[in-house]
């Protein structure tokens, strides 16, 4: 692979790192996370590795969905700064050769947005047609509706209108009609002015919702898929290597459409693999690597110039919805024991470390898994120091709480005092005083330092980001050990889900005693027999990658890091 060709497709190896300027860093000391904030704590982020930044909303809202209610879809809002300070942001991202992304939410808008408030005051309103209206509701499919606890129906009466209006989600988000021409312009409108203000791409929200069937005259809609084959088109012109990375959380089969049709790649970019993040926690609470080496042999090799993201976590609950009822119910009583931990009676209001038990081997593990597997890894703010969560805020928000950057006042997040903080940060053994990014920065050991070592040796092994791979067989069932090989050049990974010391043998194909696997992460190097065999010895929750190269290309070993 030729490193310009790299550069071109810079998103298939590269580490995205989602943030919510609110909850990040605040620059004025007003209690409330800003652009200012953020650009002061860059360097920790060029520090770990991440090339490319994914912003959730950051535009004018009246913040009943946690911004994901928009106003005006071409501004900053005033509480995070303004165009001017997203504008320096931008400057001082690329200054450090840091990509950024952003949310795109155009599923909806507030109710309060300029245009609902037109479309809503006459039949006759240039905006009427943009939402979705119906005389009578129609019948509601009782699995649409997303948040089954606050609303029981995807129809609003509404008595301006005097009709009824779609909602997908809140019913202060009205659904826009991405069936009408004159949205689609502005959608295209919305992504060029991000654009050239130096977005390389857009976080699709809700994607199977945004071009859905919903109206009564649904006859004379266009394919849906022509819709994101025009954004796509449409951003490509503009800018060759940016990219639309979607939330598509359908089973593989019915997800791959989305990539394009006819295996055509032409619409969404990178597709975050759902399915194979819930395999991963059915893996960790039955020690077992089977269900997820399950998922990584099923799942489909997406289009060419097309791509898998994978993560652990996110902003949203845990989703556990494609597990069957009985594996779910593995999951919630290992990971999220008590009733107020779980959500919608689908997912985990918790982050990582706290459904781990706090145990930092296999927090350690997990995270090398992350970036070992095929796909390019995501992660939210946080979890490179292994944030908790706060089970007293309310739904989904419990993982939403400041970022923790020293030990000290209001966790270094802010100057104000501790009651203009909106989010009150966890107490106890995941509170500032003891998780932080200051005092992990001195400490070899720390969660931190491991991140970076993954991130750093992830950017150096293209294979396992843009490589065929395959999962190798291997006779203990706590082990998943896999090969990714691009152009000659093979990496071979092995991860422990168990407590316990596990040593297995794999065979690797093409392979001979010529050749000798270099552990880049921790320490040692393997012989490989005559026919291809090496024995992997690994630790309780143990990892290890290998580099497999001839004695003398071997890189020098990992000073045994840990
Ligand atoms: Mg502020």
């Amino acid at each position: 692979m030729r490193q310009s060709q790299i550069a071109d497709l810079w998103w298939k190896n590269a580490v995205v790192y989602c943030l919510d300027i609110e909850t990040y860093a605040d620059g004025n000391g007003d209690g409330i996370g800003d652009f200012r904030g953020a650009i002061q704590h860059i360097d920790h982020i060029e520090r770990l590795g991440v090339t490319c930044i994914w912003l959730m909303p950051f535009f004018p809202t009246p913040d009943r969905d946690d911004g994901y209610d928009i106003v005006d879809f071409y501004s900053v809002d005033s509480r995070l700064g303004t165009l001017g300070d997203f504008v320096e942001f931008m400057q001082v991202a690329r200054d450090r050769g840091i990509r950024v992304i952003a949310d795109l939410v155009v599923n909806h808008t507030s109710d309060q947005h300029p245009w609902f408030k037109d479309a809503r005051s006459s039949p006759d309103s240039t905006y009427r047609d943009w939402y979705i209206w119906s005389d009578k509701p129609e019948p509601d499919d009782p699995k649409g509706v997303v948040f089954p606890d606050q609303e029981h129906s995807l129809w609003q009466w509404d008595d301006e209108a005097g009709q009824y209006f779609f909602h997908r989600f809140y019913r202060f988000q009205p659904d826009l009609n991405t069936s009408n021409p004159e949205v689609r312009d502005e959608i295209v409108r919305i992504l060029g002015f991000w654009m050239q203000l130096g977005l390389s791409g857009f976080r699709v929200d809700a994607v199977p919702f945004l071009v859905e069937d919903v109206t009564p005259k649904d006859g004379d809609l266009p394919d849906p898929h022509e819709f994101f084959e025009a954004l796509r088109a449409f951003m490509n012109r503009r800018d060759g290597s940016a990219i639309l990375l979607g939330e598509v959380n359908l089973p593989y089969k019915d997800l791959l459409r989305f990539f394009g049709s006819d295996g055509l790649g032409n619409e969404i970019t990178m597709c975050f693999d759902f399915i194979g993040m819930q395999r991963s926690y059915l893996s960790l609470v039955r020690h077992d690597a089977r269900p997820l080496a399950d998922a990584l042999r099923e799942r489909p090799d997406p289009p060419k110039d097309c791509h898998w993201a994978t993560f652990l976590r996110n902003h949203d609950e845990l989703t556990l919805d494609k597990l069957t009822d009985k594996e779910r119910e593995e999951v919630f009583e290992a990971f999220a024991p008590d009733e107020g931990m779980r959500l919608y009676g689908r997912g985990i209001r918790r982050r990582l470390p706290t459904m781990l038990g706090g145990d930092t081997r296999r927090i350690k593990m997990a995270y090398s898994l992350l970036f070992a597997q095929p796909g390019t890894p995501v992660l939210f703010y946080g979890e490179e120091i292994g944030m908790g969560e706060n089970l007293d805020i309310e739904g989904r928000a419990a993982v939403r709480t400041p970022m923790q950057w020293t030990p000290n006042l209001n966790g270094g997040f802010s100057t104000a005092s501790p009651d203009k903080v909106r989010t009150p940060m966890p107490k106890g053994d995941y509170g500032p005083e003891k998780v932080n990014v200051s005092s992990q920065r001195r400490d070899p050991d720390s969660l931190l330092h491991w991140m970076t070592s993954l991130i750093e040796q992830y950017r150096e092994c293209p294979e396992l980001a843009w490589g065929d791979y395959e999962v190798l067989d291997v006779e203990d069932e706590a082990v998943l050990a896999h090969r990714a090989d691009l152009d000659g050049e093979t990496v071979v990974t092995a991860h422990n889900f168990a407590d316990r010391d596990a040593t297995v043998t794999v065979t690797l194909k093409g392979c001979d005693s010529s050749r000798v696997l270099t552990d880049i992460i921790v320490e040692g190097t393997l012989q490989l027999t005559d026919d291809g065999e090496a024995t992997i010895k690994l630790s309780p929750y143990g990892c290890r990658w290998f580099r497999v190269s001839t004695p003398e290309t071997a890189p020098a070993e990992a000073d045994g890091a840990t």
